[in-house]
């Protein structure tokens, strides 16, 4: 499948009905999400399992699904979401051998995954967001985090004592919509960050 229909595929999935800011629910826009699947894949992180930590409606975990991902996990911990998930699943007539679906909190996920994506809320200085890095270099030697721009410093302690380097940072332009913005009704533009960090002895 090329970039653009992927990209494209990727937008027309069912987004969060009402999102919960509590929880920061925002759904990675679909060219986004797929220019995370397509470079995951370009350097064989697909390969094996994959893991959707904060899967929300779906967009990474069914990103790295559509580009031949076959063994991929869901964790979120709003059930109206993952009811929304399993239609967008459903929808894409994904045959449902290649994925799994937890409902839980990051907390209590356990195991071992080859690589993870994540949007984790975004506010890295909260507890919540922290606990999601925490949680991905403690299950992962691979991993593809979202941030606000320039957000590495607020993991870096985290990164470091779990012995991950970072290996990438590609910045993008996305539109954040008006339940976020701070001053305005309108839609505002603002700049995010996506991480690929790896463990240092893993290859
Ligand atoms: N990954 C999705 C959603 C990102 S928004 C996407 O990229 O579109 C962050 C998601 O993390 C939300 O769906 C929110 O419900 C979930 N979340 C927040 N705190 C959580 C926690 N402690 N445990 C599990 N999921 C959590």
């Amino acid at each position: 499948m090329r970039k653009s229909d992927l990209s494209r595929k990727l937008s027309q999935l069912e987004g969060f009905k009402d999102p919960k800011i509590s929880l920061e629910q925002y759904k990675t826009p679909g060219a986004l999400a797929a220019d995370i699947a397509y470079n995951a894949y370009m350097r064989g992180d697909l390969d094996n399992s994959l893991l959707d930590l904060g899967c929300g409606t779906g967009v990474l975990g069914i990103a790295g699904l559509l580009v031949g991902c076959e063994d991929v996990t869901f964790i979120e911990k709003d059930q109206d979401a993952v009811d929304i998930l399993k239609n967008n699943l459903e929808s894409l007539q994904i045959p449902s051998r290649f994925y799994d679906i937890k409902v839980c909190d990051v907390r209590d996920v356990s195991g071992r995954f080859d690589t993870i994506f994540m949007n984790p809320p975004f506010n890295v200085h909260s507890e919540e967001g922290l606990i999601f890095w925490e949680k991905a270099f403690e299950t992962s030697d691979v991993v593809y985090g979202l941030g606000s721009e320039g957000f590495y410093p607020a993991i870096k302690e985290l990164s470091d004592n779990a012995r991950f380097k970072r290996t990438d940072a590609e910045t993008y332009r996305v539109a954040l919509p008006p339940t976020y913005g701070f001053h305005t009704e309108l839609e505002e533009e603002i700049k995010v960050e996506v991480l690929r960090l790896i463990q240092k002895s893993s290859r």
